[in-house]
């Protein structure tokens, strides 16, 4: 309303940050988050996965969230998961959700560099498209019929955000067991249906970010200098061959095959196990 009150200057720790992960990944992909960026935002970041694990647990404590939902790569599975990392931010009070998969790394000064430049009046739903044109779905309608619609949405690989104000309109489809059901509805993915209740359903639109990456694009692309301004990478398999980010040292390719150690190491060098430059 008119009357509410500016809110203070945005910081780092007024957003949510949701990490999606799988039994598989606790090991393989978790820790190298846990050792890198998390390392810097873990009052605000919250890991969503579908199994127990003791080790994790006690290093995470309540940042850790097993959810009921169940350790498949379907569309029900992964919705669930999408579901409770949208409730526990609804309930959080935070300003801002962002979501990330366990192959993202993400840059918490380049993520609030580019949050800060929203103004806190607009609806804000913020990431990569995942495709160059909107894509197409049928939604069930009475009587047997159905419309179709279209929409863009943001790669649930390559993190996106979203802010409150949105975020509380999105909640009748949303919330809940509704996200699920949305999902089925509309028979696509969590990130497809976080587009198609934004775009559909509130008249919302995606904007578009460049600064969101995920492995379906080609990162060898992106230049050494660039590396610091992008708000998530990633790394993974593309097209038979392993896609990371092209970044000299500290580490190896063998000690470090993602690039995320020595990526965080640049960004952060007082982090204690990166190599420290003696100064004589
Ligand atoms: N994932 C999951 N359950 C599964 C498989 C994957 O929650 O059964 C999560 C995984 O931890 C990651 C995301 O879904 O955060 C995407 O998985 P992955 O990177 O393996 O696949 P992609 O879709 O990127 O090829
Ligand atoms: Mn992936």
């Amino acid at each position: 309303s008119p009357r509410s009150p500016r809110p203070p200057e945005l910081q780092l720790h007024d957003v949510f940050i949701a990490v999606k992960t799988t039994r598989a990944f606790h090991r393989s992909r978790l820790e190298l988050l846990l050792d890198t960026w998390v390392s810097r935002t873990r009052e605000q970041t919250f890991i969503f996965t579908d199994s127990l694990d003791e080790g994790l647990q006690e290093r995470l404590g309540s940042h850790l969230v097993v959810t009921n939902c169940s350790a498949e790569h379907s569309h029900p599975a992964l919705s669930c998961k999408m579901a409770a990392e949208f409730d526990a931010f609804l309930a959080s009070g935070l300003r801002w959700f962002c979501h990330v998969d366990d192959d993202n790394y993400l840059n918490p000064r380049a993520l609030l560099k580019l949050l800060k430049t929203f103004p806190w009046t607009r609806d804000v739903y913020i990431g990569r498209p995942s495709l160059n044109r909107p894509i197409h779905a049928s939604e069930p309608q009475p009587n047997n019929r159905t419309r179709l619609v279209q929409f863009w949405f943001a790669t649930g690989g390559a993190g996106f955000c979203i802010n409150r104000k949105l975020a509380l309109k999105m909640a009748p489809w949303a919330s809940g067991p509704r996200f699920v059901d949305t999902s089925a509805l509309i028979r696509l993915p969590d990130d497809c249906t976080v587009g198609y209740i934004v775009e559909c359903k509130l008249g919302g639109h995606l904007q578009p970010s460049p600064l969101f990456h995920s492995h379906l694009e080609t990162l060898q692309l992106l230049g050494a200098a660039q590396l610091p301004e992008q708000v998530t990478l990633s790394y993974g398999i593309f097209e038979g061959k392993l896609n990371v980010i092209k970044l000299h040292g500290p580490f190896s390719p063998e000690e470090d095959s993602s690039r995320f150690r020595s990526l965080h190491c640049l960004l952060y060098p007082d982090t204690p196990w990166c190599p420290q430059l003696v100064a004589r």
